[in-house]
């Protein structure tokens, strides 16, 4: 039974969807409705961006080699607004007064800012000196055009929005999202709207998977709750492998009743790995049946949230079509001295606080990967690697946001 470190699981995870997913199929859309959406087109720049020299400040234009011995007197030729030009070009022991966002004039090579010139009538003193460019974004220095401003298979957010805007685009390709289904199983786990007789646990694993599926930019499909019984298990199995991917919780332990392997090994199923040297998580399965891919999740609920996060959510973005590769974690300085049994890679509810250039991290107590409770005070996970022993308060430590 291949069981992987968290570093080679994740890889295994990236590498194999990668590999063989199909890619989706396509379908336009308005800018404003693609927000959390996957392109399928690059986006290429229709003009020069800038379209001409730009003034990034209010002030003159001018040629540099004029000024190069402030205080300098420079005729005034003329005003360069935004939205129109200084028609002439501008020559020697001349300036042109401009504004932000106007066109600098052909012969001039710098702007000076309003604040070191003084104003007297037709003439100007420029108070200093200024590099040839200053204040000045050259026509196409940004982007030419024709040059790919975004690639195809990024997720869309406000600032590609932006930029489809500022190129002319209305409506793009997009990816349809993944169809993903959601399995949960065991005999003792009842609908949210039933009442649990007093050993029966309320389904609160197909709920998170639903929310998370949705943020991963992914169609959630929910199926019944499977028992621990062979026949109706497989027909769920079978049902959820007709989705582009199938999530299972629970049944992936070692327990005389977690059957969730025995029946996709029965269908056939590749198993990829079959656990991971992690601290909530470790029954974690990843494998595919005839090209569906499926994760066994295990159904702790801090376990399924965390596998989740690590595993299934880039998974399901780069099945969605996105060119993703997962965020290292964030730092923060470690509240409090740890001590652990080295072995496992530990995710740790935990609260991140502190000022933006000072994070500090302070671990929860908790009861363990089920403890829904103890995570719902936290903000973050503690990220800590599968060697370490010894934590020291004040180090910095890895931290994943929730
Ligand atoms: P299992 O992985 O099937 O051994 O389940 C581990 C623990 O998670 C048990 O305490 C289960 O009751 C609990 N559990 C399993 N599935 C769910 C679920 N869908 N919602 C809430 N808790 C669950
Ligand atoms: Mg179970």
């Amino acid at each position: 039974m291949a069981i992987l470190t968290f570093q080679a699981a994740r890889k295994t995870v990236l590498e194999k969807i990668l590999h063989n997913r199909p890619l989706p199929i396509q379908e336009f859309v308005p800018i404003l409705q693609t927000t959390g959406r996957v392109l399928a087109q690059n986006v290429l720049a229709d003009r020069d961006f800038p379209p001409f020299p730009r003034s990034t400040r209010d002030g003159y234009a001018v040629l540099s080699a004029d000024i190069s011995s402030p205080p300098v007197k420079l005729r005034c030729a003329g005003l360069a607004r935004a939205g129109t030009s200084f028609n002439e070009s501008m020559v020697s022991m001349q300036c042109v007064e401009i504004m932000t966002g106007a066109a600098v004039p052909q012969g001039a090579d710098a702007v000076v800012m309003v604040e070191h010139t003084q104003r007297q009538g037709d003439w100007v003193e420029i108070q200093k000196p200024a590099a040839s460019g200053e204040n000045i974004v050259w026509q196409g220095s940004e982007a030419r055009q024709g040059d790919e401003v975004i690639p195809q298979g990024r997720r869309l957010g406000y600032s590609e929005i932006a930029m489809m805007a500022a190129v002319g685009l209305s409506d793009v390709s997009v990816y349809q999202k993944p169809r993903v289904a959601i399995l949960p199983t065991g005999d003792e786990i009842v609908d949210v709207a039933a009442t649990p007789g007093p050993f029966q646990i309320r389904n609160s694993n197909s709920y998170s998977l639903q929310a998370q599926v949705a943020s991963s930019g992914a169609t959630a499909i929910p199926l019944g709750i499977a028992p621990d019984g062979e026949i109706r298990l497989r027909q769920l199995i079978v049902e959820g492998l007709t989705c582009d991917i199938l999530l299972l919780s629970g049944g992936v332990s070692a327990g005389r009743f977690d059957l969730v392997e025995k029946v996709l090994s029965e269908l056939g199923a590749e198993f990829y790995f079959e656990g991971v040297s992690m601290q909530p998580g470790k029954p974690l399965v990843f494998g595919t049946v005839n090209g569906t891919f499926f994760f066994g999740l295990p159904g702790n609920p801090i376990s399924t949230m965390v596998t989740f996060e690590l595993f299934v959510c880039p998974a399901l973005r780069i099945l969605g079509g996105e060119n993703f590769h997962p965020q290292p974690f964030l730092k923060a300085r470690l509240a409090k001295n740890i001590r652990r049994k080295p072995g496992l890679a530990s995710f740790l509810p935990a609260i991140l606080e502190g000022d933006s250039y000072d994070p500090v991290v302070s671990p929860l107590e908790w009861k363990g990967s089920g403890d829904l409770a103890s995570l719902n005070r936290a903000n973050c996970y503690l990220a800590v690697p599968e060697q370490a022993e010894e934590l020291q308060a004040g180090q910095w430590v890895s931290v994943l946001p929730r």
